[in-house]
C-alpha cells in the first residue's frame, strides 16, 4: 500500500516523499480516508505510530481544497494537546507536510509572550496547534474567532485530561460551532476519554492500532537490577558503548534530572537537561540541541518529555521507575518511532520490584528482569559530595545562603510560568465566556 492510493492531494504527497516516508503506517492507512470521507475519528494509538501525520495529512487536503479568502481572521481547524513541546512538534510537521499547499499555522502555549499569538489569532491561520491553559486565557481576552471553525483535534487526550485540563477542553469546545468534524487521539482509552467522545463527537469510527496501553512492538525492553546507589554509575558504563548514540534519560525529578545530567558532563559525555524548571527556550535548545546531534544524552521528566519527537533515538534508559505506571508506555514510545526499531533499557532498584508485577499487568507480558552482564555489583558507590546534597534540595541554595526551598515537578501549571493563569478580560468578544475566579487546566 502507498500514499498515492489514500485520497491525499498532490502537493501532500511531494511534502510526504520529502519526508522519505515511502509506506503509510498502519494507523495512517486506516485513518487518512476515513477523515478525508468526513467521519469523526477515535484513534487509539501510541506515540510513535506516525498517529500526527495520520491525521494531519488529510486535514491539510480537505483545508486546502475548501480555502477561500473569506476565511481572513478565521481559525479554520484547531488541534489542542497537551504541552508546548508536542505544540511546537505538531506545528512542524504540519508546516513541513503542507509546503507547496501554502496553508498559515500558529501556535498558543504558556511560558512565553502573548503577544506574538494574539498577533497570530488576529491574522486568523489555517490550522491553530494550541495547549488548552493558554487557549482559553487568550479566548477569555476574546482573542481569536472560532466561527467558521471546521475540524477539531484532541491529541494526546488522555494525558490532556491526566494533567487536569478537562475543565478547560470543556470550555472551549462547548464556543466551538457543532458543525465541524471532530478527530480524537488518545494511548489509552478510559471512561472520562468515552465521555469526551460522546459528548463531542458524532458517531464516531473507533481505530485501534496496536493492544491498547501497549508499548510499541519495535521497542526491545531491558530490565536490569540496580542497586539505588550505583544507578549513575551503572548509566555511565552503559554509555562506554558508542551505539547508544541518541540517548533519552528519564528521572524522576527536576533536581535528578540535573544531578544525572551534571554527572555525565563531568564524565566528559555530552548531555543536556529538559524540565519544567527550564524556561520554554532552554528546553528548546537543549531539544535542539540532542536532534542535531550537539549532544549525546537528553535527561528530561515525564511532563517535559511529552512531545520529544526526536528521530533516530536509539535508546530510552529509565533511570528512575516510573511513578506512573502508564508513562512507562509513553517513555519507551520514544525510541523505534514508526517503523524504525529501538531499545528501551529500565534500572530496577529493590524498591521498584513490586511495582514491576503491576507494570506487567499494563504491558501485558513478562517482563525478566536480570543483571546486568559484565557490570560489577561489588563496587563500592562513589561518595556524595556535601554540594550534591545542597543542590538535590535546592540547586539554588547555594546561592541564597543555603536556605532549601522544595519545589516539586507538576507543582507548576503545565503552561509554565507566571503567564499561565487567569487574567483580566479586554474588549468584548469572548470566544470562551467570562473568566472564572479558578483556574482551569493544570496538573492534578
Ligand atoms: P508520531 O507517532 O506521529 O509521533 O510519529 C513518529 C515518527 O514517525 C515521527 O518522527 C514521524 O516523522 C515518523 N513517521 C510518520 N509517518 C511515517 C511513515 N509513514 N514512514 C516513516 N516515518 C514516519
Amino acid at each position: 500500500m502507498s500514499f498515492e492510493t489514500l485520497g491525499l492531494d498532490a502537493a501532500i504527497l511531494k511534502a510526504v516523499a520529502d519526508q522519505g516516508y515511502t509506506i503509510p503506517t498502519p494507523i495512517q492507512l486506516a485513518t487518512i480516508p476515513t477523515i478525508l470521507e468526513g467521519t469523526d475519528v477515535i484513534g487509539i494509538a501510541q506515540t510513535g505510530t506516525g498517529k500526527t501525520a495520520a491525521f494531519t495529512l488529510p486535514l491539510i487536503t480537505k483545508l486546502t481544497r475548501s480555502k477561500t479568502h473569506e476565511h481572513k481572521g478565521r481559525v479554520r481547524c484547531l488541534v489542542l494537546a497537551p504541552t508546548r513541546e508536542l505544540v511546537v512538534q505538531i506545528a512542524e510537521n504540519i508546516s513541513a507536510y503542507s509546503r507547496y499547499a501554502k496553508l498559515s499555522v500558529a501556535t498558543c502555549y504558556g511560558g512565553v509572550s502573548e503577544r506574538p499569538q494574539i498577533a497570530a489569532l488576529r491574522a486568523g491561520c489555517d490550522v491553530l496547534v494550541a495547549t488548552p491553559g493558554r487557549l482559553l486565557d487568550l479566548g477569555r481576552q476574546g482573542h481569536g474567532d472560532f466561527g467558521s471553525l471546521e475540524y477539531l483535534v484532541m491529541d494526546e487526550a488522555d494525558r490532556m485530561l491526566d494533567m487536569g485540563f478537562l475543565p478547560a477542553i470543556n470550555t472551549i469546545v462547548r464556543a466551538l460551532p457543532k458543525e465541524r468534524q471532530t478527530l480524537l487521539f488518545s494511548a489509552t482509552i478510559s471512561r472520562e476519554i468515552e465521555a469526551l467522545t460522546s459528548q463531542f463527537q458524532r458517531s464516531p469510527k473507533m481505530i485501534t492500532v496496536g493492544r491498547r496501553s501497549n508499548p510499541a512492538e519495535t521497542v526491545t525492553q531491558l530490565l536490569y537490577e540496580c542497586p539505588g546507589a550505583l544507578k549513575q554509575v551503572m548509566l555511565n558504563h552503559l554509555l562506554q558503548d558508542t551505539s547508544l548514540s541518541t540517548v533519552l534519560v528519564f528521572a524522576r525529578t527536576k533536581h535528578g534530572a540535573d544531578r544525572v545530567c551534571r554527572k555525565l558532563d563531568g564524565a566528559g559525555i555530552r548531555c543536556a537537561a529538559i524540565h519544567a524548571n527550564r524556561s520554554q527556550s532552554q528546553r528548546q535548545r537543549a531539544l535542539q540541541a540532542f536532534k542535531n546531534g550537539e549532544v549525546r544524552v537528553l535527561v528530561a521528566t515525564d511532563i517535559a518529555s511529552r512531545g520529544i519527537d526526536v528521530d533516530g533515538i536509539t535508546h530510552v534508559i529509565n533511570f528512575d521507575f516510573p511513578d506512573q505506571l502508564e508513562d512507562y508506555i509513553h517513555r519507551i514510545g520514544r525510541t523505534g518511532r514508526a517503523l524504525s526499531t529501538g531499545i528501551a533499557i529500565t534500572f530496577i532498584t529493590r524498591e521498584d520490584f513490586g511495582e514491576l508485577r503491576r507494570l506487567e499487568k499494563i504491558v501485558g507480558k513478562h517482563l525478566h528482569c536480570g543483571k546486568l552482564t559484565g557490570f560489577d555489583y561489588t563496587q563500592q558507590a562513589p561518595p556524595r559530595t556535601p554540594e550534591d546534597f545542597v543542590r538535590d534540595i535546592d540547586p539554588r541554595a547555594a546561592q541564597r545562603g543555603g536556605r532549601p526551598q522544595r519545589s516539586q515537578e507538576g507543582h507548576q501549571h503545565p503552561q509554565g510560568g507566571r503567564h499561565g493563569g487567569q487574567r483580566a478580560s479586554q474588549g468584548n468578544y469572548r470566544p470562551f465566556g467570562r473568566p472564572g475566579t479558578r483556574r482551569t487546566g493544570g496538573p492534578k
